[in-house]
């Protein structure tokens, strides 16, 4: 009998478990996790008729694998848009609506763009000459900084694509890989020439098709945790769940590989599915695993505060906003939670969720929960400028935990994908240093590996 292990009880390691199972239903499959729950990232918090991510929040819907997924697991009427509404960047202490029709930033209406008051007339001339622009001068990989700084300018890039994009890395959009991240703007590019021309298109397209512009993000009624949930009690009955047990090696064996802190019984194959600093314990002998070990990731911590809507002394106009880098503040957006994502409060109040981790600023490592905590409501008073204090406040850090996908990723990716082939046979990895960071990507990554790698056996 097959004997595949799968380390981490992620949502990416419960995936593949789900799909392996299903597909392989006389093979015995043992999911490792060294934690004393499944889910890792995700955690939702459900108390007195909140509904509140502590994790990550929602996904993006157009990523199809997450809601085939969830429809799988019986979900699917358990699935929630968000409610659309203006969005602000916070610039030089005021609040600046993103002009309508931007596309992550990229204004695709002349209008609205014309009439934004976040960008001086000489930034805007600047990033409407990209029309004429040829794509940028290099068939390879670029940092999406560099990229997009060519095509728009610098006043564009400081006050609104990158304080747009950088909150969904965390990381510094001048050293991360556009390949690896958007690859849909470089084909873009390609194809049409410019940002401008491509996005232009693209709404063109929107428009020809009819499709009005809706909520592009998802979320459960009963939180993303309820994925989880529904993955472990629909878990096909070839697969053991382990908690609480770390796999501290890796040893390979004539047999396949033999993982220290479980049953030690040989398996066939093994996949793994942990984040990049955990190769450390099991491949530091190996140096072609040195890049994929020392992966650059970035910290953050996320405050979410609940409030007593009567005593809640700030307008909420919109869904929140984003803040550009050179602001003297830790702080870098924040969601107004109870008006994008209604479904998760209590009608009597509020929920703000407050990021905070800048690239290149360690007060997210170097401070305690408590002094975080204070931190950030000190700050979110100012910026929104109210003085009504939480009921609750609910933080998580993130310490060291979002891959950086740097310029050269994917070939970094392929490099030791064809080395681990050939010196390490039954070994598959997938999961967030591989490709994707988001929670579609990783069960995107589950689906391909058992459809491609196992379903024909
Ligand atoms: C701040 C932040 C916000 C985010 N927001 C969003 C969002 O809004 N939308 C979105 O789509 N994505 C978001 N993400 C990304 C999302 O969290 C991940 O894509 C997803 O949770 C990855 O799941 P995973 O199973 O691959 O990894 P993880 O959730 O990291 O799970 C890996 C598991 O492996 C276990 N493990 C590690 N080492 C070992 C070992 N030695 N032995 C056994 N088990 C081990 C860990 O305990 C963990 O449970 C966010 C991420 C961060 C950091």
């Amino acid at each position: 009998m097959n004997r595949v292990a799968i380390i981490g009880g992620g949502l990416t390691g419960l995936s593949t478990a789900y799909y392996l199972g299903q597909a392989q239903p006389s093979w015995q499959i043992d999911v490792y996790e060294k934690e004393s729950r499944f889910g890792g990232k995700i955690k939702t918090k459900r108390v007195d008729g909140y509904v509140v991510e502590v994790g990550p929040d929602s996904y993006l819907a157009r990523k199809q694998a997450m809601t085939d997924l969830i429809n799988e697991l019986g979900l699917g009427e358990t699935i929630v848009t968000n409610a659309t509404g203006q969005a602000f960047i916070y610039n030089d202490n005021r609040m600046f609506p993103i002009p309508g029709g931007a596309i992550v930033g990229i204004p695709t209406e002349f209008v609205p763009f014309a009439k934004s008051t976040l960008l001086s007339w000489p930034g805007k001339f600047r990033a409407m000459q990209d029309y004429f622009k040829s794509p940028y001068p290099t068939d390879g990989d670029v940092s999406i900084g560099e990229f997009f700084r060519y095509h728009l300018g610098n006043e564009m890039m400081d006050k609104l694509i990158e304080p747009l994009l950088s909150g969904i890395y965390g990381g510094n959009i001048y050293e991360l890989s556009l390949d690896a991240t958007f690859p849909e703007f470089h084909s873009m590019e390609r194809k049409y020439g410019n940002m401008v021309k491509g996005m232009l298109a693209a709404r063109k397209q929107r428009g020809a098709s009819g499709t009005k512009p809706s909520g592009q993000f998802r979320q459960l009624t009963g939180g993303l945790e309820s994925i989880i949930d529904a993955l472990v009690a629909q878990m096909p009955s070839n697969v053991t769940l382990y908690k609480n047990t770390d796999v501290t090696s890796i040893e390979k064996v004539a047999a396949g590989y033999v993982l220290g802190g479980t049953v030690m019984t040989p398996y066939n194959e093994l996949i793994i599915t942990t984040p990049p600093q955990s190769y450390g314990a099991w491949f530091k002998e190996d140096s072609k695993f040195n890049e994929l070990i020392s992966m650059d990731l970035s910290s953050c911590a996320i405050a979410i505060m609940g409030f007593d809507r009567a005593s809640f002394d700030a307008p909420l106009n919109g869904t929140g906003f984003v803040i550009t880098r050179k602001c003297k503040t830790p702080l870098t957006a924040c969601t107004y939670i109870s008006v994008k994502w209604p479904q998760t409060t209590p009608e009597d109040r509020v929920v703000l969720r407050v990021f905070m981790g800048k690239p290149g600023d360690d007060t997210v490592q170097r401070l305690d929960e408590e002094s975080l905590k204070e931190l950030a409501l000190e700050e979110i008073q100012k910026i929104m400028n109210f003085t009504a204090k939480p009921l609750w406040t609910e933080l998580t850090r993130l310490n060291k935990s979002m891959p950086q996908y740097k310029v050269g990723h994917r070939d970094m990716i392929a490099r030791l994908t064809a080395y681990a082939n050939k010196a390490y046979p039954g070994l598959h990895m997938i999961g967030t240093p591989f490709d994707g960071v988001g929670m579609p990507d990783g069960v995107r990554q589950a689906k391909t590996l058992v459809d491609k790698q196992f379903s024909n056996r």
